[in-house]
Protein backbone atom coordinates (compact mmCIF):
# COMPACT_ATOMS: atom_id res chain seq x y z
CA UNK A 1 0.00 0.00 0.00
CA UNK A 2 1.31 3.31 -1.00
CA UNK A 3 0.09 6.05 1.23
CA UNK A 4 2.74 8.60 0.63
CA UNK A 5 3.58 12.30 1.68
CA UNK A 6 5.63 14.29 -0.25
CA UNK A 7 7.68 16.85 1.93
CA UNK A 8 10.27 19.74 0.47
CA UNK A 9 10.16 24.24 0.29
CA UNK A 10 8.58 25.24 -2.55
CA UNK A 11 9.57 24.81 -5.52
CA UNK A 12 11.97 21.84 -5.16
CA UNK A 13 9.78 19.81 -7.54
CA UNK A 14 7.12 17.90 -5.13
CA UNK A 15 4.13 18.82 -7.75
CA UNK A 16 5.98 18.02 -11.08
CA UNK A 17 7.04 14.52 -9.17
CA UNK A 18 3.58 14.02 -7.58
CA UNK A 19 1.84 14.49 -11.12
CA UNK A 20 3.89 11.60 -13.29
CA UNK A 21 3.98 9.30 -9.77
CA UNK A 22 0.02 9.38 -9.24
CA UNK A 23 -0.35 8.64 -13.11
CA UNK A 24 2.23 5.54 -12.99
CA UNK A 25 0.86 4.52 -9.72
CA UNK A 26 -2.28 4.82 -9.84
CA UNK A 27 -2.84 6.70 -6.76
CA UNK A 28 -4.67 10.13 -6.02
CA UNK A 29 -2.99 13.18 -5.91
CA UNK A 30 -3.89 15.29 -3.24
CA UNK A 31 -2.49 19.08 -3.34
CA UNK A 32 -4.19 21.06 -0.78
CA UNK A 33 -2.66 23.90 -3.05
CA UNK A 34 -5.08 22.87 -5.64
CA UNK A 35 -7.82 22.33 -3.67
CA UNK A 36 -7.43 25.84 -1.87
CA UNK A 37 -7.11 27.47 -5.58
CA UNK A 38 -10.07 25.55 -6.67
CA UNK A 39 -12.46 26.72 -3.81
CA UNK A 40 -11.13 30.27 -4.56
CA UNK A 41 -12.23 29.84 -8.46
CA UNK A 42 -15.01 28.71 -7.69
CA UNK A 43 -15.90 31.38 -5.01
CA UNK A 44 -17.26 28.78 -2.00
CA UNK A 45 -17.00 29.36 1.58
CA UNK A 46 -13.67 28.07 2.37
CA UNK A 47 -12.30 29.38 -1.27
CA UNK A 48 -13.52 33.03 0.41
CA UNK A 49 -11.36 32.70 3.82
CA UNK A 50 -8.36 31.01 2.16
CA UNK A 51 -8.18 33.55 -0.64
CA UNK A 52 -6.04 36.31 1.11
CA UNK A 53 -3.84 34.15 2.87
CA UNK A 54 -2.93 31.91 -0.06
CA UNK A 55 -2.27 35.10 -1.97
CA UNK A 56 -0.25 36.40 0.42
CA UNK A 57 2.24 33.23 0.99
CA UNK A 58 0.88 32.38 4.33
CA UNK A 59 -0.54 29.08 5.73
CA UNK A 60 -4.16 28.41 5.76
CA UNK A 61 -5.36 27.71 9.29
CA UNK A 62 -4.56 24.49 10.87
CA UNK A 63 -8.44 23.51 11.78
CA UNK A 64 -9.86 24.31 8.06
CA UNK A 65 -6.81 22.31 6.72
CA UNK A 66 -7.04 19.45 8.64
CA UNK A 67 -10.69 19.45 7.91
CA UNK A 68 -10.14 19.08 4.04
CA UNK A 69 -8.06 16.56 4.09
CA UNK A 70 -9.54 14.45 6.35
CA UNK A 71 -12.85 14.67 4.34
CA UNK A 72 -10.63 14.28 1.06
CA UNK A 73 -9.01 10.98 2.31
CA UNK A 74 -11.68 9.43 3.60
CA UNK A 75 -13.42 9.07 -0.26
CA UNK A 76 -13.27 5.87 -1.69
CA UNK A 77 -10.46 6.55 -4.21
CA UNK A 78 -7.86 6.69 -1.98
CA UNK A 79 -8.26 2.92 -0.13
CA UNK A 80 -5.60 1.65 -2.49
CA UNK A 81 -3.25 4.62 -2.07
CA UNK A 82 -2.81 8.09 -1.94
CA UNK A 83 -0.06 10.79 -2.39
CA UNK A 84 -0.08 13.96 -0.48
CA UNK A 85 1.46 17.01 -1.76
CA UNK A 86 1.99 20.14 0.67
CA UNK A 87 0.07 18.71 3.65
CA UNK A 88 1.19 18.59 6.15
CA UNK A 89 2.85 21.81 6.91
CA UNK A 90 2.94 21.85 10.30
CA UNK A 91 3.71 20.06 13.39
CA UNK A 92 -0.76 19.90 14.47
CA UNK A 93 -1.40 18.85 10.74
CA UNK A 94 1.45 16.03 11.33
CA UNK A 95 -0.11 14.90 14.84
CA UNK A 96 -3.74 15.00 13.42
CA UNK A 97 -2.61 13.32 10.09
CA UNK A 98 -1.28 10.19 12.61
CA UNK A 99 -4.65 10.21 14.44
CA UNK A 100 -6.93 10.36 11.70
CA UNK A 101 -4.82 8.50 9.03
CA UNK A 102 -5.04 4.84 11.18
CA UNK A 103 -8.78 6.03 12.61
CA UNK A 104 -9.86 6.00 8.35
CA UNK A 105 -7.24 2.96 7.66
CA UNK A 106 -5.43 5.19 5.62
CA UNK A 107 -2.23 5.31 7.76
CA UNK A 108 0.84 6.79 5.85
CA UNK A 109 3.83 4.50 5.02
CA UNK A 110 6.02 6.90 3.13
CA UNK A 111 7.35 10.01 3.28
CA UNK A 112 9.47 11.26 0.40
CA UNK A 113 11.33 14.44 1.31
CA UNK A 114 13.24 16.89 -1.68
CA UNK A 115 15.95 18.21 -0.49
CA UNK A 116 16.76 21.75 -2.70
CA UNK A 117 18.59 24.98 -1.96
CA UNK A 118 17.14 28.41 -1.84
CA UNK A 119 18.74 29.95 -4.20
CA UNK A 120 17.94 27.26 -6.47
CA UNK A 121 14.40 27.75 -5.50
CA UNK A 122 14.16 31.68 -5.97
CA UNK A 123 14.98 30.93 -9.87
CA UNK A 124 12.23 27.73 -10.22
CA UNK A 125 10.24 29.59 -8.63
CA UNK A 126 10.50 32.90 -10.36
CA UNK A 127 9.99 30.85 -13.76
CA UNK A 128 7.25 28.56 -12.92
CA UNK A 129 4.24 28.68 -14.62
CA UNK A 130 1.56 26.09 -14.13
CA UNK A 131 -1.34 24.56 -15.82
CA UNK A 132 -4.56 25.16 -13.71
CA UNK A 133 -6.39 22.54 -15.10
CA UNK A 134 -4.50 19.21 -14.52
CA UNK A 135 -1.64 20.58 -11.78
CA UNK A 136 1.36 20.27 -13.97
CA UNK A 137 4.34 22.88 -13.76
CA UNK A 138 6.69 23.90 -16.60
CA UNK A 139 9.71 26.25 -16.29
CA UNK A 140 10.31 29.02 -18.94
CA UNK A 141 13.77 27.94 -19.16
CA UNK A 142 14.66 24.46 -17.60
CA UNK A 143 11.42 22.32 -18.15
CA UNK A 144 9.28 24.37 -21.30
CA UNK A 145 6.26 22.68 -22.65
CA UNK A 146 6.27 21.54 -26.24
CA UNK A 147 4.19 24.25 -27.26
CA UNK A 148 4.96 28.42 -25.33
CA UNK A 149 2.00 28.83 -22.93
CA UNK A 150 0.39 25.11 -23.66
CA UNK A 151 0.27 22.70 -20.74
CA UNK A 152 1.59 19.13 -22.55
CA UNK A 153 -0.83 17.40 -20.47
CA UNK A 154 -4.03 18.57 -20.97
CA UNK A 155 -3.72 21.49 -23.39
CA UNK A 156 -4.97 23.89 -20.80
CA UNK A 157 -3.49 27.26 -21.08
CA UNK A 158 -0.08 28.10 -18.28
CA UNK A 159 -0.25 30.77 -16.05
CA UNK A 160 1.93 32.32 -13.54
CA UNK A 161 0.34 31.61 -9.70
CA UNK A 162 -0.06 34.75 -7.93
CA UNK A 163 1.97 33.66 -4.99
CA UNK A 164 4.52 32.97 -7.34
CA UNK A 165 5.94 36.92 -6.37
CA UNK A 166 9.23 37.79 -4.77
CA UNK A 167 7.23 39.14 -1.98
CA UNK A 168 4.88 35.81 -1.28
CA UNK A 169 7.21 33.36 -2.10
CA UNK A 170 9.71 34.69 0.52
CA UNK A 171 6.68 34.46 3.17
CA UNK A 172 6.36 31.01 2.02
CA UNK A 173 10.23 30.06 2.19
CA UNK A 174 10.44 31.61 5.44
CA UNK A 175 7.12 29.68 6.67
CA UNK A 176 8.58 26.57 5.27
CA UNK A 177 12.09 26.64 7.31
CA UNK A 178 9.39 27.69 10.52
CA UNK A 179 6.83 25.54 10.31
CA UNK A 180 7.69 22.76 8.02
CA UNK A 181 10.76 21.67 8.34
CA UNK A 182 10.88 20.69 11.88
CA UNK A 183 8.73 17.69 10.31
CA UNK A 184 11.34 15.77 8.77
CA UNK A 185 12.59 15.60 12.35
CA UNK A 186 9.41 14.48 13.70
CA UNK A 187 9.14 11.71 10.41
CA UNK A 188 12.62 10.83 10.92
CA UNK A 189 12.09 9.28 14.04
CA UNK A 190 9.20 7.10 12.83
CA UNK A 191 11.65 5.15 10.32
CA UNK A 192 9.28 6.28 7.61
CA UNK A 193 11.09 9.29 5.84
CA UNK A 194 13.54 9.49 2.39
CA UNK A 195 15.36 12.20 1.44
CA UNK A 196 16.29 12.58 -2.37
CA UNK A 197 18.68 15.72 -3.86
CA UNK A 198 15.89 18.00 -5.43
CA UNK A 199 18.60 19.51 -7.61
CA UNK A 200 18.75 16.49 -10.15
CA UNK A 201 17.09 16.38 -12.99
CA UNK A 202 13.46 15.68 -13.06
CA UNK A 203 13.45 12.51 -14.83
CA UNK A 204 16.20 10.79 -13.11
CA UNK A 205 14.54 12.39 -9.68
CA UNK A 206 11.48 10.12 -10.98
CA UNK A 207 12.99 6.74 -11.50
CA UNK A 208 14.88 6.81 -8.03
CA UNK A 209 11.46 8.07 -6.29
CA UNK A 210 9.63 5.45 -8.12
CA UNK A 211 12.40 2.61 -7.33
CA UNK A 212 11.52 3.35 -3.93
CA UNK A 213 7.87 3.53 -4.23
CA UNK A 214 7.96 0.12 -5.85
CA UNK A 215 10.17 -1.63 -3.12
CA UNK A 216 7.18 -0.68 -0.99
CA UNK A 217 4.12 -1.64 -3.09
P1 LIG B 1 1.18 24.90 -2.68
O1 LIG B 1 0.43 24.75 -3.97
O2 LIG B 1 1.42 23.59 -1.97
O3 LIG B 1 2.42 25.73 -2.82
O4 LIG B 1 0.21 25.71 -1.70
C1 LIG B 1 -0.20 27.02 -2.04
C2 LIG B 1 -0.73 27.72 -0.81
O5 LIG B 1 -1.89 27.03 -0.30
C3 LIG B 1 0.22 27.78 0.38
O6 LIG B 1 1.16 28.83 0.25
C4 LIG B 1 -0.76 28.03 1.52
O7 LIG B 1 -1.27 29.35 1.50
C5 LIG B 1 -1.92 27.11 1.13
N1 LIG B 1 -1.70 25.76 1.66
C6 LIG B 1 -1.50 24.63 0.93
N2 LIG B 1 -1.33 23.57 1.75
C7 LIG B 1 -1.44 24.03 3.01
C8 LIG B 1 -1.34 23.43 4.30
N3 LIG B 1 -1.08 22.13 4.43
N4 LIG B 1 -1.51 24.22 5.39
C9 LIG B 1 -1.78 25.53 5.26
N5 LIG B 1 -1.86 26.17 4.08
C10 LIG B 1 -1.69 25.44 2.97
Amino acid sequence: MLNIILMGPPGAGKGTQAVTIADEFGIPHISTGDMFREAMANKTELGLKAKAIVESGGLVPDDLTIELVKERLSRPDCANGYLLDGFPRTIPQAEALAKIGPEIDRAVNLVVNFDCPSDVLVSRIAGRRVCPKCGASYHIVNMKPKVEGVCDRCGGDLIQRKDDNADSFKVRLDNYYKQTQPLLDYYQGSGLLHSFDGTTNPKLLHDQVADLLKAHR
